[in-house]
């Protein structure tokens, strides 16, 4: 395993405030790990903690094993970052900011040229190249954004809401740039957007209040739901009785529970012992017993109730 992002005991206060409250964490090459947390959880401080451009009041931060504090130059080579927002030069076209960025980066001539027409064609660009930054619409903005950040092929990105803004088609377009990219680079993505961390995160890592609350993969976080793993099912509200009563009596099944009652017929979720029963082991227990069942299917649970769950743990399982 190649870490190519470390950070470790970081912590950043504002008065009052401590945003960040002793965050380590290692990404290895490979790995794109979502950085989940409510607003406010101090997401953005951490990560311009982790690009050296905000100072912590404790702890160390590298890239590539380059200390982003005391060689930022060095370090800043290694990386590419995609900052909250638009990006600053507003007055310059596509093209032009893109140019200056390549210089910036060091390039000269024909290299400015081909690393130009490189990113433009990975982030989507070509239709405002010679448009100026400010009149572009927040999708192109964002992917002006990114642009700058892949232009030097780094293996390092560190992304700040990249998607926020964009419509589904550019999401679904910036979500394969990513995967694409994966498999030499470390990326770490914020975001609030659940569905994002199945679409393209191999890890997660929930932070509130300033410190990590959960790390592991979307699926590891899935676990924590009391119902993952679980049976819905849907029968006859008049056979409800006879259900409830077979399911409970199966010694596979631990609990049931009533979700609801749609159109005469009656919602269950049987919850069983060991997260391994199957679905068809539930439809054995009511066919033995002639309980016709309309629908069945094992739950994985839901990403959102995980996060609700993690980072308001006094509402506990919000579906349960
Ligand atoms: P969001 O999802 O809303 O973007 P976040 O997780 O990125 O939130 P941060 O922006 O890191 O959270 O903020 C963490 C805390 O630090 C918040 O309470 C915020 O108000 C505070 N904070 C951040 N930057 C500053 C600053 N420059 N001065 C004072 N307080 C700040």
């Amino acid at each position: 395993m190649t870490v190519l992002i470390e950070a470790v005991g970081l912590h950043k206060r504002f008065g009052d405030i401590k945003a960040v409250n002793g965050i380590s964490l290692k990404v290895a090459k490979g790995e794109v790990l979502g950085f989940l947390g409510p607003n406010g959880a101090g997401k953005s401080t951490t990560m311009k903690m982790i690009t050296g451009f905000l100072e912590p009041d404790a702890g160390l931060a590298s890239i590539c094993g380059i200390d982003v504090f005391k060689e930022p130059k060095n370090a800043k080579a290694k990386f590419g970052y995609v900052p909250e927002g638009a990006p600053s030069y507003g007055e310059m076209t596509t093209r032009a900011f893109l140019s200056f960025i390549a210089e910036i980066r060091g390039y000269r001539g024909a290299a400015i040229v081909s690393r130009v027409a490189n990113a433009v064609e990975r982030a989507g660009l070509g239709p405002v190249l010679d448009q100026v930054i400010d009149t572009l619409s927040k999708g192109y903005k964002r992917r002006v954004g990114l642009a700058q950040a892949i232009l030097h092929d780094p293996p390092v990105l560190i992304m700040d809401e990249p998607t926020d803004g964009l419509d589904p088609n550019q999401k679904h377009h910036v979500r394969n740039l990513i995967t694409d990219m994966a498999a030499d680079k470390a990326i770490i993505i914020s975001t609030h957007i659940l569905e994002e961390v199945e679409a393209v995160c191999s890890r997660a890592v929930v932070i509130n209040k300033g410190v990590i609350v959960a790390d592991g993969t979307a699926d590891d976080l899935l676990q924590r739901m009391h119902y993952h793993g679980a049976v819905s099912l849907k029968v006859v509200a008049d056979r409800a009785d006879a259900a409830i009563r077979a399911l409970t009596n199966a010694a596979a099944i631990a609990s049931v529970e009533t979700l609801g009652k749609p159109n005469g017929h009656l919602l269950l979720r049987a919850i069983p012992h060991q997260k391994t029963m199957t679905a068809a082991e539930v439809a054995a227990v009511l066919r033995a017993q002639n309980i016709p069942v309309d629908e069945l299917y094992v739950e994985r649970g839901r990403l959102d109730d995980v996060f609700r769950k993690i980072t308001m743990p006094e509402e506990g399982d919000s579906n349960a």
